[in-house]
């Protein structure tokens, strides 16, 4: 047996739990040993019923007039019994797990964690951990919590873990820079921990392992990318000095070093791989623009993908504005465009030096003659897959050169783990004369009185508003208002302003008309859903209303609130929550600062990457253990990968890591 075997070959482990555990991503032995613990209960010192005290308990005894019912709100079950020991008796309460019913003998004893409270007009214990008795090893009194998959349950994990407990010997050294054996001691103690201590070195071992293979596949992955050719594109200098000095505008030190180092870039025989991060409105489209433009005088094509047709839209009226007067062909492509085919004959001939489009521009039979550059605004919105079909697109075995735009700022621990591979740009410094955006939090009883009068003002200085909302259609079952019932409201509220509203289900075309009279100022205000939140420009607009902002991430708030402070004019955005409970911590980060490293620093501790890159990713980025804000534990594993790359041999000799990075490579790989 070994590592890689199918899971099925463990005791205890039929077709049928098989099955289920395959289900969830646990294929192997070794999927299985990394099926690690959510928590653990401490069941050392449990509380007599008698003395139990509201908040966190543990109590030991039998359980018995199990029951489960129904409750009125659909979809709810609750499952009741009453746990009693020599000095009393409790009742227990459990929401969707009827599985419980099922679970307890009465002769046996278990032990049982949860919150005691107030509920319903009686005290109880809610949805507590069970665990039996017997079962738990009494020296140390901690017991792991497994995630349940489906219809296993953690009783049911730490029961197929105990079968397994002779099959660690399987779990041979996987880093050469720690000391053998480790590895092994440490899986072990994360199932069956001695001491909270040997939980804590277990996790640091399992971190450490998970930063450094995740170090390694993108040291990999560049290293790869280091060895494809791309078409060497020289640096015009004096056309490209005429062209910046065209402009109506000064760039600013940021664009003028993030275009320098493209140039640089683009000058090598190996691919681009570059990030330009930029806060929204720092000017990132510019230094696309100066980037196309010397890919056209080498006479090769660039493609910009954009997330949605809007702003591909907007793109293509920005750049042919700037880039059509020095004779540079632009293109628009999307899933409206008319004469689809003619225009990719054009293409296909390399009439057309850019073209922009959405990720229409990936179907299959877009060919380009010589395409060197591809740029992708808003790389988050692109799956891995979509971003590999374009490089395909590159003719004769050369790839192109990449720049990927993000106004979501990468942490400096991800830059240094996940994005390894990339080259990294910061446009740290927005053009001159932009105002700052004065955020507000208010509760939706306080519209009438505080914002309405804010919205007159607005208008009739001749400026524009957003007014976000999170559905298109109402929905009975929450309280959120919709796009559409907002609109028709604001109609109600503000006779004779123009109001329009806009979401994703609309015809392409629509969508485009109405952003056009909101762009041309027509339309004073707009109601709409998320889908303003990406690169809309309309420098006229200095006010947005969020609405039940509590139920966005920080990353996206900020990201929507980038739509107003875009022009010379003071900007103002509320955030509007809807019940009365505190704003948030998220809300109030927000409110206090305007600085988008500093928020996504934020984002990342409150809420982890795996909520934040992850589920973007497709969840490659739920790191089990490791956090990525421990800089100082980055910083050794990065070390460690470093001279573990300097000897080629040990690229064959640990197979199993080699293996297992795989995942992890195919996160950011553009190759
Ligand atoms: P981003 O994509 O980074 O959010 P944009 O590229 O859309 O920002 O630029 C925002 C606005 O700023 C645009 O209207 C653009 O024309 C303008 N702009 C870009 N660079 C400068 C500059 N150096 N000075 C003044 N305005 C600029
Ligand atoms: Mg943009």
């Amino acid at each position: 047996m070994d590592l890689f075997d199918d899971v099925e070959v463990l005791k205890g482990v039929g077709p049928k739990t098989a099955e289920t555990l395959r289900r969830y991503g646990i294929k192997t032995v070794r999927d299985f040993f990394y099926n690690l613990p959510r928590d653990y209960e401490n069941y050392e010192t449990p509380t007599s019923i008698a003395e139990m005290r509201p908040g966190k308990v543990v109590i030991r005894g039998r359980i018995d007039a199990l029951t489960s019912r129904r409750a009125r709100r659909r979809n709810l079950s609750v499952t009741e019994g009453v746990v009693r020991d020599n000095t009393g008796a409790v009742k227990v309460v459990w929401f969707n797990q009827s599985y419980r019913l099922r679970q307890f003998s009465p002769e046996k004893e278990y032990y049982f964690s949860g919150n005691y409270e107030f509920k319903n007009g009686r005290y109880s214990l809610i949805s507590p951990s069970a665990a039996e008795v017997s079962e738990i090893d009494l020296s140390t009194g901690l017991n792991p919590i497994y995630v349940a998959h489906g219809k296993l349950k953690s009783h049911d994990f730490r029961r197929l873990m105990t079968a397994s407990k002779d099959k660690f010997v399987l779990i041979s050294d996987l880093l050469p820079t720690v000391k053998s054996g480790v590895r092994k001691e440490a899986l072990f103690q994360a199932h069956f921990p001695h001491s909270l201590k040997s939980i804590k070195n277990a996790r640091d071992y399992l971190a450490y392992e998970e930063l450094f293979e995740l170090i390694l596949a993108a040291r990999l992955n560049r290293q790869e990318n280091e060895k494809l050719k791309a078409v060497k594109i020289p640096f015009e200098v004096t056309k490209i000095r005429e062209f910046v000095a065209s402009l109506p505008f000064k760039l600013t030190g940021a664009q003028k070093k993030a275009a320098w180092q493209i140039f640089q870039d683009m000058e090598k025989g190996q691919p681009m791989n570059r990030l330009l991060q930029g806060d929204v409105g720092s000017g990132k489209t510019m230094v696309a623009a100066l980037a196309a433009y010397e890919v056209a005088l080498a006479k090769q094509q660039v493609a910009l993908l954009a997330p949605t047709a809007i702003l591909a839209v907007q793109h293509y009226d920005n750049l042919k504005r700037i880039l059509e007067p020095l004779g540079i062909k632009v293109a628009l492509l999307t899933g409206a465009t008319k004469r689809k085919s003619e225009l990719k004959d054009l293409i296909r001939e390399g009439a057309i030096d850019l073209v922009i489009g959405t990720h229409a521009l990936l179907t299959d039979d877009t060919e380009f003659k010589n395409l060197a550059l591809v740029v992708i605004d808003e790389q988050h919105r692109f799956g891995v897959e979509q971003r590999q079909k374009l490089v395909l697109k590159s003719p004769s075995g050369k790839a192109p050169h990449l720049l990927t735009m993000t106004a979501t700022p990468i942490p400096r621990s991800l830059q240094l783990t996940v994005f390894g591979d990339l080259d990294a740009s910061v446009l740290d410094e927005m053009p001159k004369g932009r105002q700052p955006i004065t955020t507000t939090i208010l509760t939706e009883v306080e519209t009438r009185e505080k914002l309405y009068p804010k919205i007159r003002e607005t208008v009739s200085l001749g400026q524009q508003v957003y007014w976000v909302c999170k559905a298109i259609d109402d929905d009975p079952r929450t309280e959120t208002t919709s796009v559409k019932s907002r609109a028709a409201k604001l109609t109600r509220d503000f006779p004779g302003i123009q109001i329009e509203f806009l979401h994703g289900r609309m015809k392409p075309a629509e969508k485009d008309a109405i952003m056009e009279r909101f762009s041309k100022g027509e339309t004073k205000i707009l109601v709409s859903t998320t889908v303003v939140e990406v690169g809309v420009d309309v420098p006229n607009a200095t006010l947005m209303t969020i609405e039940n902002a509590e139920s966005y991430g920080l990353a996206q708030l900020h990201q929507l609130r980038g739509r107003v402070g875009r022009g010379q004019a003071a900007s103002y955005c509320y955030l509007l929550t809807s019940g009365d409970l505190q704003p948030s911590r998220r809300l109030r980060e927000l409110e206090k600062s305007s600085d988008g490293f500093y928020l996504a620093e934020v984002d990342l501790k409150l809420r982890g990457p795996g909520e934040i890159y992850g589920a973007l990713q497709h969840g490659a980025l739920d790191l089990r253990i490791a956090s990525l804000s421990d800089t100082r534990l980055i910083a050794r594993a990065q070390a460690d990968v470093l001279s573990f790359l300097q000897n080629p041999e040990n690229m064959v000799k640990y197979k199993e890591l080699m293996e297992g990075i795989t995942k992890y490579q195919q996160l950011t790989t553009l190759n």
